[in-house]
């Protein structure tokens, strides 16, 4: 079998467990696999990289920033090799350039738009066990290096998986496997065997950072058997991320999701007239800013409120944005002590009374909810972050996700 193995900052966080995780990759190699590995930077490095280029700048080139980021990635591709080589296996690290990773010029957040796997074939023919620097590309335009989004080694992972047709492609971390919600959060949550693509990414998007949601909406479109897993207990079978007809029995709710990079930004008295909304979220917009949620009031004497969420990144950008509409309103706040938490499962599609389930729980934790949005298969709610993990659990007990 040919396999993509993908291995998180903390899996690589320290040399011992880059030591660990070469054991692994000679477990598998020993039963006769191929192998390409695709690594993290050591845990903390990337925040204590961007920690470094804002004591220079608040507000560095993002060229400059995939020059710096990508690099902690290089480390601990070239030291897991190396730690390999020593044991008497044949390796290459190989930088995302190296690996044939094209993509588009938006640094620090580049899509990838191509992947030539030549260089991989070519190596693995020879007996090589890739180890690959996760999280980078190089622009097909410029050819600078460029970044794929935070927690983007995983989206590394599965477009190689995806394009060199592996047979697997399985995600070391810290957990070993997929839960129905943070383990963190709620020690009573459960690890699930399966669970869709669909659900998966909805979870993943709603803050779930045990995938990086580009890598799953990538997983789905080009049918990657994705599986989460534990390399700290490698023996543990993980959570197989598939089609929604592989799974035979879905629950109505499979998981709850909480993301705490949340800013509410009220605006108060907006002129209640056509076009005032479409102006300020175009001009949102133009600034490349993602609005979340947004409800607006029932006007009264011709003025109504307009609240919206963004994430805690686009603040700046956010109040540079709104200052052309400051005569358009009475005032503007921004409230950053919120948290998104939020429902997923496939059944809601054919379930009622999901959703009232859900405000009963806040109802009687007295946790207010100031935004609530649906979809076919999530619900969200903005609350107070202080009641953050309560909500979690709570939510977690009345859809008895234990159980
Ligand atoms: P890595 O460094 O390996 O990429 P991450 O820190 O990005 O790992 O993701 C793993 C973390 O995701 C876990 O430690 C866990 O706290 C968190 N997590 C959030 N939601 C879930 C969930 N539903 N199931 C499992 N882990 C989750
Ligand atoms: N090191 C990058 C990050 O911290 C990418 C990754 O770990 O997946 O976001
Ligand atoms: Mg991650």
């Amino acid at each position: 079998m040919l396999k993509v193995l993908k291995f998180g900052g903390t899996s690589v966080g320290t040399l011992e467990r880059i030591q660990n995780v070469a054991k692994i990759i000679k477990n598998i190699r020993d039963d006769g696999h191929d192998i390409i590995a695709v690594v993290s930077a050591m845990s903390g490095e990337t925040n204590k990289l961007i920690e470094y280029a804002n004591t220079f700048s608040s507000n560095p080139s993002n060229k400059e920033m995939d020059m710096l980021l990508s690099s902690g990635e290089r480390v601990t591709s070239a030291l897991l090799s190396i730690a390999l080589n020593e044991d008497g296996y044949k390796t290459t690290s190989m930088s995302g350039r190296e690996v044939g990773i094209f993509t588009t010029n938006e640094h620090t957040n580049a899509r990838i738009e191509s992947i030539d796997t030549s260089n991989m074939q070519e190596s693995i023919a020879q007996g090589n066990i890739i180890i690959v620097a996760g999280f980078q590309g190089v622009s097909v335009n410029t050819s600078r290096v460029t970044t794929l989004g935070r927690g983007g080694s995983d989206l590394s992972a599965v477009a190689i998986a995806g394009a060199i047709a592996a047979d697997i492609c399985e995600i070391y971390t810290d957990v070993d496997g997929i839960y129905t919600t943070d383990p963190r959060i709620e020690p009573k949550a459960k690890k699930m065997d399966k669970i869709s693509y669909d659900e998966m990414l909805e979870l993943a998007s709603l803050g779930a950072k045990v995938l990086q949601n580009r890598s799953v909406e990538m997983a789905k479109k080009l049918n990657v058997n994705l599986v989460s897993r534990s390399s700290f207990t490698p023996e543990v079978e993980g959570t197989l991320i598939t089609k929604e007809e592989n799974i035979m029995e879905a629950p109505i709710v499979s998981g709850i999701a909480l993301d705490k990079n949340q800013i509410r930004v009220g605006l108060y008295k907006v002129s209640d007239k056509p076009g005032i909304a479409a102006s300020i979220f175009q001009t949102l917009a133009n600034s490349n800013i993602n609005v979340d949620m947004i409800v607006q009031t029932i006007a009264v004497d011709g003025k109504a409120d307009l609240d919206f969420t963004i994430s805690t990144g686009d603040l700046e950008k956010t109040q540079k944005a709104m200052e052309t509409f400051k005569d358009d309103v009475e005032k503007i706040d921004y409230n950053e002590a919120v948290c998104k938490v939020s429902i997923v499962g496939v059944g809601m599609k054919s379930h009622t009374g999901v959703a009232s389930k859900a405000f009963l729980a806040m109802a009687n934790e007295n946790i207010n909810i100031r935004i609530i949005s649906t979809s076919e298969i999530k619900i969200s709610m903005i609350i107070d972050e202080k009641y953050a993990e309560l909500a979690v659990r709570s939510l977690h007990d009345v859809y008895e996700l234990d159980k």
